[in-house]
């Protein structure tokens, strides 16, 4: 799995038995970005699997894919106007690379597209989205399980027919901080667990103000247990970091590269926020750099954007190989946006994972 939830890493590929196939899960580790598939319907099959599997096993780690898939490569799969989808999300685009009119049913495109050839992915996102507050809470034996975070009313019956009603008020995943009210439920105590995410630290809980007893525990749901009454408010405070993640040693293809994540929102830098001109892959990182969350609630739809200091370097041709000395580097600090929002300001480069530059 990538950074981004995404799924399947090559359009051709082999099976283990050396079949031609389409869409490989090819060699473990092996994660290409530039030529990554990741097919929109790949992506939504994976969180499609995980609320399964979270169904049968109550474990929090399932949601939280669930949660990376539908902030991330889900949601790249359509345009901020909702009109133009991807087929394939990679994690990088550079163009003028490959041919995409080379097949006649090619689903790797440069921009998203109104139409589609193979017209999978679209419907399939859609109907994911609006069926995604069906994902949102479980009920279990006598409870409630919150799975993910986002302003919602849920008014439902519990597996003992008796009714129950919260709102959830929350600017997540921009800010951390969720607010449960008790709106109904019955009299008797019963549980409500909230999905700590796996990726958080520093999360804390609190009932009607008052610290609410239990440990928020990353990739776990935090019980709580009460005799609830209408108008309890539950708040989980999430801290939303900013912070570099990096890929496992063996993965090739993001060695001393890092990307950018917050929350659960995965980054990316792209041709408008760079220089007229600039090869997406003479982009590095300032590593030394304080990463900076901006809110920016009429850009893109709201969202939030990291500022963050870049290095370019200038690109020296095309040969294969050649000798190198410490470059030099121009330095640019500009923002990254979210990787679902790329592509929403004409034909862009981008990528997510970056080579870093400890200085
Ligand atoms: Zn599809």
């Amino acid at each position: 799995m990538y950074a981004t939830g995404a799924v399947g890493q090559t359009h051709y590929g082999a099976s283990v038995n050396r079949d031609m196939i389409e869409e490989g899960f090819i060699d473990d580790y092996m994660m290409p970005n530039l030529t990554a598939y990741n097919e929109t319907c790949a992506n939504l099959c994976n969180a499609m699997f995980s609320f399964r599997m979270l169904g049968i096993h109550g474990e929090a780690k399932y949601a939280d894919i669930i949660e990376l898939v539908m902030h991330n490569s889900g949601l790249s799969g359509i345009s901020i106007e909702g009109k133009d989808y991807f087929y394939a999300n990679p994690l990088r685009m550079l163009h003028g690379v490959r041919d995409y009119d080379a097949h006649a049913d090619v689903t790797e495109t440069p921009d998203r597209e109104g139409y589609l050839a193979c017209f999978c992915c679209p419907p399939n996102l859609v109907r994911t989205i609006s069926n995604l507050s069906g994902w949102a809470y479980s009920l279990t034996d006598n409870g409630v399980h919150v799975n993910l975070y986002g302003s919602n009313n849920l008014a439902t019956t519990m597996l003992d027919g008796s009714a129950i009603k919260l709102s959830q008020d929350t600017d997540y995943p921009w800010k951390g901080l969720v607010k449960l009210t008790v709106d109904e439920c019955k009299s008797g105590a019963f549980d409500i667990a909230l999905r700590v995410p796996g990726w958080s630290t520093g999360a804390t809980i609190t009932v009607n103000g008052k610290d609410a007893g239990v440990t928020a525990t990353p990739a776990t749901y935090a019980v709580l247990n009460r005799e609830w009454q209408v108008g309890d408010v539950i708040v989980i405070d999430i801290p939303m970091e900013t912070t570099f993640i990096e890929g496992h040693p063996r993965i090739e293809e993001v060695r001393n590269q890092v990307a950018v994540k917050r929350g659960p929102v995965v980054y990316c830098i792209e041709s408008p926020d760079l220089p007229e001109g600039t090869n997406i892959l003479d982009v590095y990182i300032d590593g030394e750099e304080p990463l900076k969350a901006q809110s920016q609630p009429e850009f893109l739809g709201g969202l939030t954007t990291i500022e963050a200091k870049l290095l370019l370097r200038e690109n020296k041709g095309d040969a294969m190989y050649r000798n190198v000395r410490k470059p030099k580097w121009q330095e640019l600090s500009t923002q990254l946006v979210p990787y679902y929002a790329w592509s929403n300001r004409g034909t862009a480069e981008m990528t997510v994972f970056m080579p870093v530059v400890w200085r």
